[in-house]
């Protein structure tokens, strides 16, 4: 029985190691907090997640949640003009996403882990320790998020195009926010020069509730969270910035309250890409997986469905290795194939936090008038690869805008 050891209790490490530990593997997860802690402390994330990710999680029996998690069933996105919405159209995603608040996901795959027959070791993994479970270990997996420790891989620069934080981030995790009232869909709202504010529905610890994400240029007004220090400040700046920029959805949140004190986050992070391999002092090596390896700004939520989707590209490598070593040469081949999926949402996420270039303008108008191009665009936050040969693409999405035009005349 081969063992493998997988550092960081989060959507990519708990993935990977259920889905080893149901095809056999002798497996360790390493985790920096308690399920207690993780489940009493503070959101992480908004972990949107789309039909593609929901179904890796499916197909090894994750998805605990579908009954009570409240379905996403489209995107609508808005401009803030002027006089209200210049833009405002929506399409259905053709198979709604989900976002569980990972404060509830996470001790829930814990005690899987270790129901499964998993050991889980609470530890702050350092060098020594990881030198410690190389020693020890056939494989040792580093899935640790933005934890300090992923600096122990080296930033690849020409897939790094950033070398600061592009977006001043903030969760607000709300209940009595008004629904949308044809479908629920991820209302993403962009207010140009000054940042993106997307609110969807979700699930709690206490049930349904909405979460707010604001992504604020730097040093631009919705960069507005360094002075706050209570969640009901929090709150309240939530709403100042909803008053002052986006006054459509500010009327739906008339009756909001924070759904517990931990549901508020602020902060910001690089977007950047590092190489895959770490050697340790001794020589060992060690494989980075997820957040740890492609790191991008929440503005496409993207992050979670790559966590989820690196966990199955990763666990596929893995059991296609049988018995051979885990060498260094093959852990650079499994990364290379997990990232020709996550090229894609990284070159697209990369993209969307500059401004847009006028093909992107004319796509966002032409989506305003076809639904054929609004559902495609909807559609490709499941799959960013589709986005290659049109929205990265000037002289694609001419093409594409003139067929679209032509098929609905
Ligand atoms: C504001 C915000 C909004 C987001 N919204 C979305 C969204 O809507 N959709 C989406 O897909 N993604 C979203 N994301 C991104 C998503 O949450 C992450 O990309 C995803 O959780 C990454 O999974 P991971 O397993 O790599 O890391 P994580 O889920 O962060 O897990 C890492 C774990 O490792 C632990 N750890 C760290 N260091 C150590 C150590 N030394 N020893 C032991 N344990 C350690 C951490 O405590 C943590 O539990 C958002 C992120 C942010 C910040």
């Amino acid at each position: 029985m081969r063992r493998i050891l997988v550092v960081g209790a989060g959507q990519a490490g708990l993935h990977l190691a259920l889905g080893l530990l149901r095809n056999g593997y002798d497996v360790t997860v390493v985790s920096n907090r308690t399920p207690e802690e993780i489940r009493d402390g503070r959101v992480t994330s908004s972990q949107a997640m789309f039909g593609t990710a929901l179904g890796h999680e499916r197909a090894l029996g994750l998805d605990l949640w579908s009954g009570e998690c409240p379905p996403i069933e489209g995107i609508q996105f808005a401009m803030a003009g002027p006089d209200g919405p210049a833009l405002h159209w929506a399409a259905r995603l053709d198979t709604p996403a989900r976002s569980v608040d990972q404060r509830l996901k996470m001790p829930a795959w814990m005690a899987e882990v270790e129901r499964l027959g998993g050991k889980i070791v609470i530890q702050d993994a350092g060098v020594d320790d990881l030198e410690d479970y190389a020693a020890q270990y056939d494989l040792v997996l580093v899935a640790a998020g933005k934890g300090p420790i992923s600096s122990l891989f080296e930033r690849d620069a020409p897939r790094s195009p950033y070398r600061a934080p592009q977006r001043a981030l903030a969760l607000t995790y709300v209940n009595g926010l008004a629904p949308r009232p044809e479908y629920s869909a991820v209302c993403f709202n962009v207010v140009p020069g000054v940042g993106e504010y997307f609110v969807f529905p979700a699930l709690t610890a206490t049930g349904p509730c909405e979460i707010m994400v604001f992504e604020g240029v730097p040093g631009g007004p919705m960069d507005c969270w360094a002075d706050v220090s209570t969640p009901a400040e929090h709150l309240a700046r939530s709403r100042w910035v909803l008053e002052t920029f986006l006054p459509w959805e500010a009327e739906r949140c008339a009756d909001v309250e924070l759904t517990d004190e931990g549901g508020v986050l602020s902060g910001r992070f690089t977007p950047v890409v590092r190489r895959p391999v770490a050697t340790l002092p001794s020589g060992a090596a060690v494989l980075g997986v997820a957040d740890v390896v492609v790191l991008n700004d929440p503005i496409t939520g993207q992050g979670a469905n790559n966590a989820a989707k690196c966990a199955a590209s990763y666990l596929e490598s893995i059991l296609e290795r049988g018995g051979r070593p885990f060498d260094a040469a093959w852990m650079a081949q499994v990364f290379e194939r997990y990232w020709q999926d996550a090229k894609h949402a990284t070159t697209w996420t990369n993209a969307l936090l500059a401004p847009p270039p006028p093909h992107v303008v004319d796509i966002l108008g032409a989506a305003d008038r076809l639904p054929e191009v609004a559902s495609r665009f909807v559609n490709g936050f499941d799959d960013p690869s589709d986005f290659a040969g049109w929205f990265l693409d000037p002289a694609g999405t001419a093409e594409y805008l003139a067929r679209a035009e032509r098929d609905a005349a």
